[in-house]
């Protein structure tokens, strides 16, 4: 599986450079910090250096921020928010509308959430984009806080002396960078820390394969669209849906997100089923696509990109050690991806967790004096480990990235849902096959018109459940198992 492909009209490596990168970086090896991709947690953390005077490089493989990545389209904005505004930000729409649905081979039961207040600012901090424009925007708010930005460049490996990362191996001629920190937000598919032993190769129980297409319409796209999802000028639609008629019989979940003139669709699962049950991705998705209570949506369309990812989801306890000496590891590379069925959310984790990485790091300089700083290991306890006499930073004075995590919204999220994971996966075919499709009969039978009495209708409609769940023994059983879901 190759991180992205895209076999739509413009292909991620033949887009053109909008950022075009400096025409002499600095390569003097002053940087007081190397940032190794400039996704979001790249972005943020090299923000938060930057803001606070360090010497930052960041390094980013496309043609241009985001020009590389890939997501299913709805980004939660809280930190950003709070570290550069909003303003100018590429929005295509605010999420205004949720919708989660099981889906059997044929039927769909739903739910619409649709909150008043989500419909102004701050717009509960969740609006679809598209991360060729957004990535790119997040990235010149770096590099206008003091950032140095060079694209078109891979780093291949990381230097390591004497027990230290001191710097990165690029794709340029002489491409060797040096810098006493390297932030590591190459995303999940996190060759570089993993070449370098920062974290071990993913177990394939904890990582999903995802796909996704951006399709459009004839004629007005934009307002086919808010035809059809029931929307105004500039809100949008974010559609979960899980059961067999979305993922098939494996732990996974499909969506659907409204962009201004396009729409978002896609699915995601365990590669674990993907290899074991054999599916075939793409031909899920169009399965997906073609499901009754689906295709109307999508009549008439035409799909203009097709892009395919992996995406961490071990949860609190596959996160790797988040700080080496001279390292730290943010976003999808630390596995900071929570995706539970309900909330399908990486965006925010990456960010929080770039923004928590640059805060420790500024801190460890300052934990340094000055006069120091490039004399010599003095953080080490004064033994020169660089072979230039440069600084060096022990793990030890990057502890406050891992402990600011903890306290954060972060690892409490995905602490509080390791349980859910757990049982889900138990239950998965109760849950994704046998309970929608229970539902669904039950529906059928308790909406039925004819000429018996509801009351018959109700009796069969409350045993088709019943029946499924092992009685209200069962039931009660259920109910326990996920009791946590409402604490
Ligand atoms: C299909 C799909 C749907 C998703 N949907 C959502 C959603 O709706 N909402 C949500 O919140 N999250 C979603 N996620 C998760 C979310 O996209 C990620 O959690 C988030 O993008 C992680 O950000 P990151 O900065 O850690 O990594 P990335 O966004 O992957 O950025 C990594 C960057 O590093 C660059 N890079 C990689 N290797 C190198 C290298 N060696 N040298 C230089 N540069 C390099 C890449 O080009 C890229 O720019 C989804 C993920 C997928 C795959």
């Amino acid at each position: 599986m190759t991180d992205s492909t895209d076999n739509g009209t413009e292909s991620a490596d033949d887009q053109p450079t909008r950022t075009p990168p400096p025409a002499q970086p600095n390569y003097d090896n002053t940087f007081d910090a190397i940032v190794v991709g400039a996704g979001l947690a790249g972005s943020a953390a090299a923000i938060t250096m930057a803001n606070e005077d360090l010497d930052v490089l960041m390094i980013e493989r496309g043609a241009y921020p985001g020009a590389k990545n890939v997501f299913g389209g709805v980004m939660y904005t809280p930190t950003i928010r709070d570290l550069v505004g909003m303003d100018g930000a590429p929005i295509e729409r605010y999420v205004g509308q949720r919708r989660y649905a099981m889906l059997t081979e044929e039927d769909e039961i739903g739910a619409t959430v649709n909150i008043g207040d989500w419909h102004e600012e701050p717009h509960n901090d969740s609006f679809t984009v598209l991360r060729g424009d957004f990535d790119e925007w997040l990235a010149d708010q770096a590099v206008e806080a003091g950032a140095t930005l060079i694209t078109e460049t891979t780093v291949t490996d990381l230097i390591r002396e004497n027990g230290y990362i001191v710097g990165v191996e690029t794709d340029r001629p002489e491409g060797a960078l040096r810098a006493p920190i390297v932030v590591l937000a190459e995303g999940g598919n996190s060759l570089v820390s993993e070449g370098a032993g920062l974290k071990p190769a993913p177990d394939r129980k904890d990582v999903a394969v995802a796909v996704k297409e951006v399709i459009e319409f004839p004629g007005d796209s934009a307002q086919v669209i808010e035809d059809r999802f029931r929307l105004g000028d500039e809100d949008g639609a974010a559609y979960h849906y899980f059961g067999e008629g979305a993922a098939g019989k494996s732990f996974g979940g499909a969506f659907i997100y409204t962009n201004d003139d396009t729409v978002s669709v896609g699915l995601a699962y365990r590669i674990e089923d993907s290899i074991t049950q054999g599916i075939n991705p793409e031909k899920r998705l169009n399965e997906f696509k073609s499901h009754p209570a689906v295709a109307p949506l999508f009549k008439d369309a035409r799909t203009v990109e097709y892009t395919a990812k992996t995406i961490p989801e071990g949860g609190a306890e596959a996160m790797p050690k988040l700080v080496h000496n001279g390292a730290l590891l943010v976003g999808d590379t630390a596995g900071l991806v929570l995706n539970n069925g309900v909330h399908l959310e990486g965006t925010n984790m990456a960010v929080e967790s770039g923004y928590h990485a640059g805060k420790a790091v500024v801190e460890a300089f300052n934990s340094i004096p000055a006069t120091e700083r490039t004399a010599g290991a003095t953080a080490a306890g004064g033994q020169t480990a660089r072979a230039d006499g440069g600084m060096v930073i022990p793990s030890s004075h990057l502890q406050s990235y891992p402990d600011r995590l903890e306290e954060s919204f972060v690892v409490k999220n995905l602490e509080h849902y390791e349980w859910l994971i757990h049982r889900v996966t138990e239950d998965k075919e109760l849950l994704f096959e046998e309970l929608p499709a229970a539902l669904a009969d039950a529906a059928a039978e308790y909406f039925a018109i004819d000429r018996e009495p509801k009351q018959v209708h109700g009796a069969r409609a409350k045993e088709r459940v019943l029946g499924t769940l092992g009685g209200l023994r069962g039931l009660v059983k259920l109910g326990w198992r996920y009791r946590k879901i409402v604490r």
